[in-house]
Protein backbone atom coordinates (compact mmCIF):
# COMPACT_ATOMS: atom_id res chain seq x y z
CA UNK A 1 0.00 0.00 0.00
CA UNK A 2 1.42 3.70 -0.70
CA UNK A 3 -0.31 5.79 2.05
CA UNK A 4 -0.82 9.53 1.87
CA UNK A 5 0.63 11.20 4.75
CA UNK A 6 3.92 9.03 6.71
CA UNK A 7 5.05 11.03 9.34
CA UNK A 8 8.56 10.19 11.38
CA UNK A 9 8.74 10.44 14.95
CA UNK A 10 5.86 10.22 17.71
CA UNK A 11 6.79 13.16 20.36
CA UNK A 12 4.05 15.59 21.13
CA UNK A 13 4.82 17.16 17.46
CA UNK A 14 4.86 14.11 15.37
CA UNK A 15 1.44 13.16 17.45
CA UNK A 16 -0.37 16.98 16.86
CA UNK A 17 0.73 16.67 13.00
CA UNK A 18 -0.83 13.18 13.47
CA UNK A 19 -4.41 14.39 15.06
CA UNK A 20 -4.80 17.54 13.30
CA UNK A 21 -4.83 14.86 10.00
CA UNK A 22 -6.87 12.30 12.01
CA UNK A 23 -10.03 14.65 10.98
CA UNK A 24 -9.23 14.21 6.96
CA UNK A 25 -9.88 11.17 4.49
CA UNK A 26 -6.42 10.10 4.38
CA UNK A 27 -3.91 7.75 5.12
CA UNK A 28 -1.57 8.09 7.31
CA UNK A 29 1.10 6.14 9.01
CA UNK A 30 3.32 7.63 12.59
CA UNK A 31 6.74 5.65 12.94
CA UNK A 32 8.35 5.81 15.48
CA UNK A 33 11.55 4.34 16.73
CA UNK A 34 11.07 3.47 19.88
CA UNK A 35 8.73 0.71 21.79
CA UNK A 36 6.28 3.66 22.90
CA UNK A 37 5.62 7.51 21.56
CA UNK A 38 6.49 10.35 23.61
CA UNK A 39 9.95 8.54 24.87
CA UNK A 40 12.55 11.41 23.37
CA UNK A 41 12.03 14.88 24.68
CA UNK A 42 8.73 15.60 24.93
CA UNK A 43 8.91 12.69 28.29
CA UNK A 44 11.04 15.13 29.76
CA UNK A 45 10.49 18.41 30.37
CA UNK A 46 8.66 21.65 32.69
CA UNK A 47 5.64 20.39 31.39
CA UNK A 48 4.82 24.43 30.89
CA UNK A 49 1.99 26.12 28.79
CA UNK A 50 3.69 29.41 28.05
CA UNK A 51 2.00 32.28 28.03
CA UNK A 52 3.93 33.59 24.83
CA UNK A 53 6.65 36.46 26.24
CA UNK A 54 9.81 35.21 25.62
CA UNK A 55 9.97 34.01 22.06
CA UNK A 56 11.37 36.79 20.01
CA UNK A 57 8.83 39.37 18.40
CA UNK A 58 7.77 38.03 15.11
CA UNK A 59 9.10 34.40 14.99
CA UNK A 60 7.35 31.80 14.07
CA UNK A 61 7.96 30.31 17.70
CA UNK A 62 5.78 33.78 19.07
CA UNK A 63 3.03 33.39 17.08
CA UNK A 64 2.60 29.51 17.55
CA UNK A 65 3.06 29.86 21.31
CA UNK A 66 0.41 32.26 21.72
CA UNK A 67 -1.97 30.45 19.68
CA UNK A 68 -1.12 27.14 21.23
CA UNK A 69 -1.35 28.77 24.77
CA UNK A 70 -4.84 29.81 23.58
CA UNK A 71 -6.05 26.02 22.06
CA UNK A 72 -4.48 24.24 25.05
CA UNK A 73 -7.67 24.14 27.59
CA UNK A 74 -9.88 23.49 25.19
CA UNK A 75 -7.85 20.59 23.55
CA UNK A 76 -7.26 19.33 27.56
CA UNK A 77 -10.74 19.45 27.91
CA UNK A 78 -11.45 17.38 24.76
CA UNK A 79 -8.80 14.56 25.26
CA UNK A 80 -9.35 13.96 29.27
CA UNK A 81 -5.67 15.79 29.46
CA UNK A 82 -4.55 17.14 32.93
CA UNK A 83 -4.31 20.64 32.43
CA UNK A 84 -4.19 23.78 35.02
CA UNK A 85 -4.42 27.07 34.10
CA UNK A 86 -2.44 28.29 37.22
CA UNK A 87 -0.35 31.30 35.37
CA UNK A 88 3.26 31.97 35.69
CA UNK A 89 5.03 34.61 37.72
CA UNK A 90 8.51 35.71 36.69
CA UNK A 91 10.16 36.83 39.72
CA UNK A 92 12.83 39.81 40.19
CA UNK A 93 15.08 40.42 42.83
CA UNK A 94 16.91 43.97 41.87
CA UNK A 95 16.57 46.73 39.58
CA UNK A 96 18.65 45.15 37.14
CA UNK A 97 16.01 42.00 37.01
CA UNK A 98 13.25 44.60 37.02
CA UNK A 99 14.51 46.21 33.67
CA UNK A 100 14.24 42.27 32.73
CA UNK A 101 10.77 42.15 33.56
CA UNK A 102 9.11 45.28 31.72
CA UNK A 103 11.28 44.03 28.67
CA UNK A 104 9.62 40.75 28.54
CA UNK A 105 6.01 42.45 29.76
CA UNK A 106 6.27 44.88 26.51
CA UNK A 107 7.96 41.84 24.12
CA UNK A 108 4.73 39.56 25.51
CA UNK A 109 2.37 42.97 24.53
CA UNK A 110 4.27 42.64 20.91
CA UNK A 111 3.43 38.68 20.82
CA UNK A 112 -0.11 39.29 21.57
CA UNK A 113 -0.08 37.90 24.94
CA UNK A 114 -3.22 39.03 26.89
CA UNK A 115 -4.16 40.03 30.67
CA UNK A 116 -0.16 40.57 31.68
CA UNK A 117 0.74 42.16 34.72
CA UNK A 118 3.90 43.66 36.15
CA UNK A 119 3.18 43.48 40.03
CA UNK A 120 4.89 44.73 43.33
CA UNK A 121 6.25 42.92 46.08
CA UNK A 122 2.93 42.98 48.69
CA UNK A 123 0.81 41.42 45.97
CA UNK A 124 3.61 38.91 44.72
CA UNK A 125 3.70 37.47 48.35
CA UNK A 126 0.09 37.44 48.46
CA UNK A 127 -0.16 35.50 45.86
CA UNK A 128 2.84 33.21 46.69
CA UNK A 129 3.71 33.88 50.44
CA UNK A 130 6.54 31.40 50.30
CA UNK A 131 8.67 33.27 48.02
CA UNK A 132 11.72 34.97 49.52
CA UNK A 133 10.73 38.35 50.57
CA UNK A 134 13.59 40.28 49.14
CA UNK A 135 11.29 39.77 45.44
CA UNK A 136 10.72 43.93 44.12
CA UNK A 137 8.78 43.00 40.84
CA UNK A 138 7.21 40.33 38.34
CA UNK A 139 5.75 39.52 35.48
CA UNK A 140 2.35 37.53 35.94
CA UNK A 141 0.91 35.75 32.81
CA UNK A 142 -2.52 34.43 34.03
CA UNK A 143 -2.86 32.25 31.07
CA UNK A 144 0.26 30.45 31.56
CA UNK A 145 -0.64 26.50 32.94
CA UNK A 146 0.89 23.19 33.68
CA UNK A 147 0.29 20.14 31.71
CA UNK A 148 0.89 16.40 31.00
CA UNK A 149 2.94 16.28 28.11
CA UNK A 150 3.17 12.55 27.71
CA UNK A 151 -0.40 12.10 28.37
CA UNK A 152 -1.18 14.81 25.92
CA UNK A 153 0.73 12.94 23.42
CA UNK A 154 -0.64 9.60 24.04
CA UNK A 155 -4.18 11.02 24.12
CA UNK A 156 -3.44 12.19 20.68
CA UNK A 157 -2.49 9.05 19.20
CA UNK A 158 -5.24 7.10 20.68
CA UNK A 159 -7.53 9.32 18.76
CA UNK A 160 -5.95 9.42 15.56
CA UNK A 161 -5.49 5.10 15.86
CA UNK A 162 -9.35 5.29 16.21
CA UNK A 163 -9.87 7.21 13.67
CA UNK A 164 -7.61 4.80 10.99
CA UNK A 165 -4.50 6.00 11.52
CA UNK A 166 -1.84 3.68 11.97
CA UNK A 167 1.05 3.85 14.09
CA UNK A 168 4.58 1.50 13.79
CA UNK A 169 6.37 1.82 16.71
CA UNK A 170 10.20 -0.12 16.65
CA UNK A 171 10.13 1.55 13.56
CA UNK A 172 12.80 3.93 13.51
CA UNK A 173 13.42 5.26 9.31
CA UNK A 174 16.55 4.37 8.52
CA UNK A 175 16.73 5.88 4.84
CA UNK A 176 14.72 7.72 2.35
CA UNK A 177 14.29 7.30 -1.39
CA UNK A 178 12.39 7.62 -4.13
CA UNK A 179 10.33 5.59 -6.28
CA UNK A 180 8.36 5.44 -9.43
CA UNK A 181 6.66 9.12 -7.79
CA UNK A 182 6.48 8.42 -4.51
CA UNK A 183 8.90 7.99 -0.74
CA UNK A 184 10.27 4.65 0.18
CA UNK A 185 11.29 5.05 3.70
CA UNK A 186 13.03 1.69 5.25
CA UNK A 187 12.15 0.49 8.92
CA UNK A 188 14.14 -2.54 10.50
CA UNK A 189 10.88 -4.61 9.42
CA UNK A 190 10.96 -3.54 5.27
CA UNK A 191 10.07 -1.01 3.60
CA UNK A 192 6.95 1.76 4.04
CA UNK A 193 5.60 4.07 1.31
CA UNK A 194 4.23 7.63 0.93
CA UNK A 195 3.20 10.31 -1.69
CA UNK A 196 4.27 12.30 1.37
CA UNK A 197 6.22 12.63 4.55
CA UNK A 198 7.15 14.88 7.42
CA UNK A 199 9.64 14.90 9.63
CA UNK A 200 8.65 15.62 13.32
CA UNK A 201 12.08 13.31 14.75
CA UNK A 202 13.00 15.77 17.15
CA UNK A 203 16.47 15.59 18.20
CA UNK A 204 17.29 13.50 15.19
CA UNK A 205 15.22 15.91 12.74
CA UNK A 206 18.54 17.04 10.92
CA UNK A 207 19.53 13.30 10.66
CA UNK A 208 16.31 12.26 9.09
CA UNK A 209 17.02 15.43 6.95
CA UNK A 210 20.00 14.45 5.57
CA UNK A 211 18.40 11.29 4.07
CA UNK A 212 16.71 13.31 1.48
CA UNK A 213 18.66 16.23 1.19
CA UNK A 214 21.48 18.47 3.02
CA UNK A 215 20.41 20.13 6.08
CA UNK A 216 20.60 24.19 6.34
CA UNK A 217 20.69 23.09 10.01
CA UNK A 218 21.99 21.47 12.76
CA UNK A 219 20.46 20.32 16.14
CA UNK A 220 22.70 20.78 19.67
CA UNK A 221 21.39 18.78 21.91
CA UNK A 222 21.32 20.86 25.36
CA UNK A 223 20.39 18.95 28.68
CA UNK A 224 18.30 20.10 31.26
CA UNK A 225 18.27 18.19 34.55
CA UNK A 226 15.55 18.44 37.33
CA UNK A 227 14.19 17.20 40.59
CA UNK A 228 10.74 15.91 41.31
CA UNK A 229 9.73 16.31 44.97
CA UNK A 230 6.85 14.53 47.22
CA UNK A 231 3.47 15.81 47.14
CA UNK A 232 4.34 17.11 50.39
CA UNK A 233 6.19 19.57 48.84
CA UNK A 234 3.85 20.69 46.06
CA UNK A 235 2.26 23.25 47.86
CA UNK A 236 5.19 25.50 48.30
CA UNK A 237 3.86 27.36 45.01
CA UNK A 238 0.59 28.14 43.24
CA UNK A 239 1.52 29.40 39.65
CA UNK A 240 4.96 28.78 37.66
CA UNK A 241 8.04 30.52 38.70
CA UNK A 242 10.54 31.54 36.64
CA UNK A 243 13.85 33.54 37.89
CA UNK A 244 14.44 36.09 36.16
CA UNK A 245 16.86 34.87 33.00
CA UNK A 246 20.05 36.90 32.70
CA UNK A 247 23.05 37.10 29.75
CA UNK A 248 25.17 35.04 31.48
CA UNK A 249 23.28 32.58 33.66
CA UNK A 250 20.04 30.30 32.98
CA UNK A 251 17.11 30.90 35.11
CA UNK A 252 15.39 28.41 37.21
CA UNK A 253 11.95 27.08 37.06
CA UNK A 254 9.63 25.78 40.57
CA UNK A 255 6.41 24.86 39.54
CA UNK A 256 3.89 21.95 40.89
CA UNK A 257 3.11 19.28 38.77
CA UNK A 258 -0.36 18.42 37.52
CA UNK A 259 -0.11 15.68 39.90
CA UNK A 260 0.29 17.79 42.47
CA UNK A 261 4.10 17.21 43.21
CA UNK A 262 7.00 19.94 43.09
CA UNK A 263 9.58 19.62 40.05
CA UNK A 264 12.78 21.97 40.20
CA UNK A 265 14.56 22.42 36.93
CA UNK A 266 16.03 22.58 34.25
CA UNK A 267 20.02 23.33 33.94
CA UNK A 268 21.39 23.90 30.23
CA UNK A 269 24.05 22.06 29.50
CA UNK A 270 24.83 21.56 25.65
CA UNK A 271 26.15 17.94 25.29
CA UNK A 272 27.72 15.69 22.32
CA UNK A 273 24.92 12.62 22.55
CA UNK A 274 21.67 12.98 22.03
CA UNK A 275 20.41 10.51 24.33
CA UNK A 276 22.72 11.14 26.99
CA UNK A 277 20.25 11.48 29.92
CA UNK A 278 22.30 11.66 32.88
CA UNK A 279 21.90 13.33 36.18
CA UNK A 280 25.08 15.44 37.99
CA UNK A 281 26.32 16.06 41.23
CA UNK A 282 27.00 19.66 40.39
CA UNK A 283 24.05 20.11 37.89
CA UNK A 284 21.89 19.03 40.67
CA UNK A 285 23.67 21.28 43.51
CA UNK A 286 22.93 24.49 40.35
CA UNK A 287 19.39 24.00 40.62
CA UNK A 288 19.51 23.68 44.36
CA UNK A 289 20.75 26.59 45.12
CA UNK A 290 19.00 28.54 42.39
CA UNK A 291 15.51 27.42 43.50
CA UNK A 292 16.35 28.00 47.45
CA UNK A 293 16.89 31.83 46.73
CA UNK A 294 13.88 31.90 44.92
CA UNK A 295 12.18 29.86 47.56
CA UNK A 296 13.36 29.00 51.04
CA UNK A 297 11.26 27.14 52.55
CA UNK A 298 11.70 23.51 49.82
CA UNK A 299 12.81 20.78 51.69
CA UNK A 300 14.77 18.71 49.29
CA UNK A 301 14.87 15.98 51.76
CA UNK A 302 11.77 15.22 50.05
CA UNK A 303 13.02 14.56 46.65
CA UNK A 304 11.56 11.02 44.69
CA UNK A 305 13.55 11.42 41.65
CA UNK A 306 15.72 13.20 39.33
CA UNK A 307 15.75 13.27 35.54
CA UNK A 308 17.06 14.70 32.69
CA UNK A 309 15.14 15.89 29.44
CA UNK A 310 17.39 16.94 25.97
CA UNK A 311 16.26 20.24 23.83
CA UNK A 312 16.82 20.00 20.24
CA UNK A 313 17.78 23.05 20.01
CA UNK A 314 18.19 24.14 16.38
CA UNK A 315 20.83 26.47 15.15
CA UNK A 316 18.71 28.60 14.10
CA UNK A 317 16.22 31.00 16.40
CA UNK A 318 13.14 29.58 15.08
CA UNK A 319 10.93 27.09 14.57
CA UNK A 320 12.17 25.55 11.02
CA UNK A 321 8.32 24.56 9.91
CA UNK A 322 8.26 24.52 6.21
CA UNK A 323 7.82 22.57 3.06
CA UNK A 324 11.52 21.25 2.60
CA UNK A 325 12.06 23.36 -0.62
CA UNK A 326 14.92 21.10 -2.78
CA UNK A 327 12.65 17.90 -2.62
CA UNK A 328 8.87 17.25 -4.03
CA UNK A 329 6.32 16.34 -1.30
CA UNK A 330 8.62 15.94 2.19
CA UNK A 331 8.17 18.42 4.93
CA UNK A 332 9.32 19.16 8.62
CA UNK A 333 8.73 20.53 11.74
CA UNK A 334 12.21 20.49 12.84
CA UNK A 335 14.47 22.31 16.03
CA UNK A 336 11.25 22.70 17.92
CA UNK A 337 12.74 23.83 21.11
CA UNK A 338 10.78 25.63 23.99
CA UNK A 339 8.07 26.45 23.98
CA UNK A 340 7.67 23.75 21.73
CA UNK A 341 4.94 21.47 23.87
CA UNK A 342 3.07 24.84 24.63
CA UNK A 343 2.73 25.43 20.55
CA UNK A 344 2.05 21.96 19.78
CA UNK A 345 -1.69 22.26 19.48
CA UNK A 346 -0.93 25.12 16.30
CA UNK A 347 2.17 23.46 15.18
CA UNK A 348 -0.35 20.75 13.90
CA UNK A 349 -2.80 22.80 12.48
CA UNK A 350 0.17 24.81 10.81
CA UNK A 351 1.78 21.94 8.92
CA UNK A 352 -2.01 20.89 8.07
CA UNK A 353 -2.35 24.21 6.39
CA UNK A 354 1.28 23.91 4.61
CA UNK A 355 -0.19 20.65 2.75
CA UNK A 356 -3.32 22.35 1.48
CA UNK A 357 -0.89 25.29 0.36
CA UNK A 358 0.78 22.71 -1.65
CA UNK A 359 -2.50 21.04 -3.16
CA UNK A 360 -3.34 18.16 -1.10
CA UNK A 361 -7.04 17.73 -1.07
CA UNK A 362 -8.77 17.37 2.66
CA UNK A 363 -11.62 16.45 2.44
CA UNK A 364 -12.77 15.76 5.79
CA UNK A 365 -13.74 12.67 6.99
CA UNK A 366 -17.84 11.59 7.36
CA UNK A 367 -17.80 10.31 10.96
CA UNK A 368 -16.23 13.79 12.13
CA UNK A 369 -18.43 15.82 10.41
CA UNK A 370 -21.54 13.53 11.72
CA UNK A 371 -19.95 13.33 15.67
CA UNK A 372 -17.15 16.05 16.59
CA UNK A 373 -17.62 13.70 19.62
CA UNK A 374 -15.63 11.46 17.22
CA UNK A 375 -12.27 14.04 18.07
CA UNK A 376 -12.57 13.15 22.13
CA UNK A 377 -11.37 10.69 24.49
CA UNK A 378 -12.51 10.08 27.41
CA UNK A 379 -10.69 7.83 30.32
CA UNK A 380 -11.12 6.64 33.93
CA UNK A 381 -9.31 8.21 36.56
CA UNK A 382 -10.29 6.30 40.12
CA UNK A 383 -8.64 8.89 42.29
CA UNK A 384 -10.23 12.47 40.53
CA UNK A 385 -13.85 10.85 40.88
CA UNK A 386 -16.43 11.56 43.95
CA UNK A 387 -17.17 8.90 46.14
CA UNK A 388 -20.65 8.10 44.77
CA UNK A 389 -19.03 7.67 41.18
CA UNK A 390 -15.87 5.75 42.72
CA UNK A 391 -19.09 3.56 44.31
CA UNK A 392 -21.12 3.03 41.00
CA UNK A 393 -18.19 2.10 38.87
CA UNK A 394 -17.09 -0.43 41.04
CA UNK A 395 -20.14 -1.85 41.27
CA UNK A 396 -20.15 -2.18 37.37
CA UNK A 397 -16.63 -3.55 37.56
CA UNK A 398 -14.55 -4.98 40.37
CA UNK A 399 -11.50 -4.77 39.19
CA UNK A 400 -12.19 -0.74 39.72
CA UNK A 401 -12.03 -1.83 43.34
CA UNK A 402 -8.40 -3.12 43.77
CA UNK A 403 -5.98 -0.35 44.32
CA UNK A 404 -2.81 -1.34 41.87
CA UNK A 405 -0.75 2.09 43.00
CA UNK A 406 -1.31 3.08 46.81
CA UNK A 407 0.70 6.28 45.84
CA UNK A 408 -1.45 7.48 43.65
CA UNK A 409 -4.91 5.79 44.24
CA UNK A 410 -4.81 3.53 40.64
CA UNK A 411 -6.94 1.06 39.79
CA UNK A 412 -6.28 -2.73 38.33
CA UNK A 413 -9.63 -1.33 36.30
CA UNK A 414 -7.39 1.37 34.72
CA UNK A 415 -4.45 -0.32 34.27
CA UNK A 416 -6.14 -2.76 32.34
CA UNK A 417 -7.98 -0.01 30.64
CA UNK A 418 -4.31 0.93 30.10
CA UNK A 419 -2.92 -2.24 28.14
CA UNK A 420 -6.17 -2.95 25.88
CA UNK A 421 -6.34 0.97 24.88
CA UNK A 422 -5.95 2.28 21.07
CA UNK A 423 -2.43 2.53 21.82
CA UNK A 424 -1.67 -0.29 24.46
CA UNK A 425 0.60 -0.09 27.07
CA UNK A 426 3.59 -2.57 27.18
CA UNK A 427 6.00 -1.88 29.19
CA UNK A 428 6.02 -0.97 32.98
CA UNK A 429 6.69 3.03 32.32
CA UNK A 430 4.19 2.91 29.71
CA UNK A 431 1.57 1.63 31.96
CA UNK A 432 2.77 4.86 34.16
CA UNK A 433 2.54 7.65 31.47
CA UNK A 434 -0.97 6.44 30.37
CA UNK A 435 -2.52 5.79 34.80
CA UNK A 436 0.00 7.59 37.03
CA UNK A 437 0.82 3.85 38.84
CA UNK A 438 4.55 4.73 39.50
CA UNK A 439 4.89 7.97 39.96
CA UNK A 440 4.26 8.41 42.80
CA UNK A 441 6.59 8.58 46.83
CA UNK A 442 7.45 4.59 46.37
CA UNK A 443 8.33 5.34 42.39
CA UNK A 444 6.81 1.96 41.62
CA UNK A 445 8.34 0.42 44.65
CA UNK A 446 4.77 -1.48 45.67
CA UNK A 447 2.95 -1.68 42.09
CA UNK A 448 5.61 -2.71 40.01
CA UNK A 449 5.35 -5.94 40.60
CA UNK A 450 1.79 -6.48 40.02
CA UNK A 451 1.87 -4.16 36.73
CA UNK A 452 4.41 -7.00 35.43
CA UNK A 453 2.27 -9.58 36.83
CA UNK A 454 -0.68 -8.28 34.58
CA UNK A 455 1.06 -7.37 31.74
CA UNK A 456 2.33 -11.38 31.87
CA UNK A 457 -1.26 -12.19 32.17
CA UNK A 458 -2.95 -10.06 29.42
CA UNK A 459 -0.23 -9.87 26.75
CA UNK A 460 0.43 -13.47 27.55
CA UNK A 461 3.92 -12.36 27.94
CA UNK A 462 6.59 -14.20 30.21
CA UNK A 463 8.37 -12.03 33.34
CA UNK A 464 11.54 -12.13 31.69
CA UNK A 465 10.17 -10.42 28.12
CA UNK A 466 8.56 -7.26 30.06
CA UNK A 467 10.60 -4.14 30.12
CA UNK A 468 10.80 -1.32 32.38
CA UNK A 469 10.80 1.50 29.66
CA UNK A 470 13.27 1.30 26.59
CA UNK A 471 13.91 -1.78 24.25
CA UNK A 472 16.35 -4.13 26.19
CA UNK A 473 15.54 -2.85 29.62
CA UNK A 474 14.92 -6.11 30.87
CA UNK A 475 13.42 -6.41 34.85
CA UNK A 476 13.76 -10.45 35.17
CA UNK A 477 15.79 -13.17 34.45
CA UNK A 478 14.13 -16.11 35.71
CA UNK A 479 11.07 -17.20 36.96
CA UNK A 480 8.46 -15.24 38.68
CA UNK A 481 5.24 -15.68 40.87
CA UNK A 482 3.65 -14.39 37.94
CA UNK A 483 4.13 -17.55 35.86
CA UNK A 484 2.13 -19.46 38.20
CA UNK A 485 -0.70 -17.39 37.77
CA UNK A 486 -2.71 -20.04 36.06
CA UNK A 487 -2.23 -17.84 32.24
CA UNK A 488 -0.31 -20.00 29.92
CA UNK A 489 2.73 -17.73 29.39
CA UNK A 490 3.11 -16.90 25.78
CA UNK A 491 6.28 -18.75 23.36
CA UNK A 492 9.50 -16.59 24.10
CA UNK A 493 10.21 -15.14 20.67
C1 LIG B 1 14.56 20.39 29.76
C2 LIG B 1 13.43 20.78 28.84
C3 LIG B 1 12.39 21.59 29.31
C4 LIG B 1 11.37 21.97 28.45
N1 LIG B 1 10.32 22.65 28.96
C5 LIG B 1 9.30 23.00 28.15
C6 LIG B 1 8.16 23.66 28.67
O1 LIG B 1 8.01 23.81 29.88
N2 LIG B 1 7.20 24.07 27.81
C7 LIG B 1 7.33 23.92 26.46
O2 LIG B 1 6.47 24.37 25.73
N3 LIG B 1 8.37 23.23 25.94
C8 LIG B 1 9.34 22.76 26.75
N4 LIG B 1 10.38 22.06 26.25
C9 LIG B 1 10.40 21.77 24.82
C10 LIG B 1 9.49 20.61 24.46
O3 LIG B 1 9.66 19.55 25.37
C11 LIG B 1 9.82 20.16 23.04
O4 LIG B 1 9.70 21.28 22.19
C12 LIG B 1 8.91 19.07 22.51
O5 LIG B 1 8.82 18.00 23.42
C13 LIG B 1 9.49 18.58 21.19
O6 LIG B 1 8.70 17.55 20.71
P1 LIG B 1 9.10 16.76 19.39
O7 LIG B 1 7.95 15.91 19.04
O8 LIG B 1 9.63 17.70 18.38
O9 LIG B 1 10.37 15.88 19.82
P2 LIG B 1 10.43 14.46 20.54
O10 LIG B 1 9.53 14.38 21.69
O11 LIG B 1 11.88 14.18 20.79
O12 LIG B 1 9.88 13.46 19.44
C14 LIG B 1 10.64 13.06 18.32
C15 LIG B 1 10.42 11.58 18.13
O13 LIG B 1 11.06 11.16 16.93
C16 LIG B 1 11.56 9.85 17.15
N5 LIG B 1 12.57 9.60 16.12
C17 LIG B 1 13.79 10.18 16.00
N6 LIG B 1 14.44 9.70 14.92
C18 LIG B 1 13.60 8.82 14.33
C19 LIG B 1 13.71 7.99 13.17
N7 LIG B 1 14.80 7.99 12.39
N8 LIG B 1 12.67 7.17 12.86
C20 LIG B 1 11.55 7.14 13.64
N9 LIG B 1 11.41 7.91 14.77
C21 LIG B 1 12.43 8.74 15.09
C22 LIG B 1 12.09 9.91 18.57
O14 LIG B 1 12.24 8.63 19.15
C23 LIG B 1 11.02 10.76 19.26
O15 LIG B 1 10.01 9.97 19.84
C24 LIG B 1 11.41 21.60 27.10
C25 LIG B 1 12.43 20.77 26.64
C26 LIG B 1 13.40 20.33 27.52
C27 LIG B 1 14.43 19.35 27.07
Amino acid sequence: MIYDVAIIGAGIIGASVAYSLSRYDLSVVLLEKECDVALGTTRANSGIVHAGYDPPVGSLMAALNVEGNALMPDLCRDLDVLFEPCGSLVVAHNADEDKVVRELFARGLQNGVPDMEIIGRERILSMEPNLNAAVTTALWAPTAGIVNPWDLCIAMCEVFVRLGGRILLNSEVLATGRDDGHWCLTIPSGTIRAQRVINTAGLYSDEVHAQVSPPDFTILPARGQYYLLDKSQGNQVRSVIFSCPAKDTKGVVVTRTVHGNLMIGPTKEYIHDKDDTATTADGLREIRKKALKMVGSINFRENIANFSGIRANPDKDDFLIRKVSDVDHYYEAAGIKSPGLASAPAIGRYVVDLLREDGVPLPEKQRVLDDPLTMTRRIVRFNRMRPDEREALVKKDARYGRIVCRCETVTEGEVLDAIHSPLPAQTIDAVKRRTAAGLGRCQGGFCGPRIAALLAEELHLRPTEIIKDRTGSYLFTGPTGAEHSGKEPRDAR
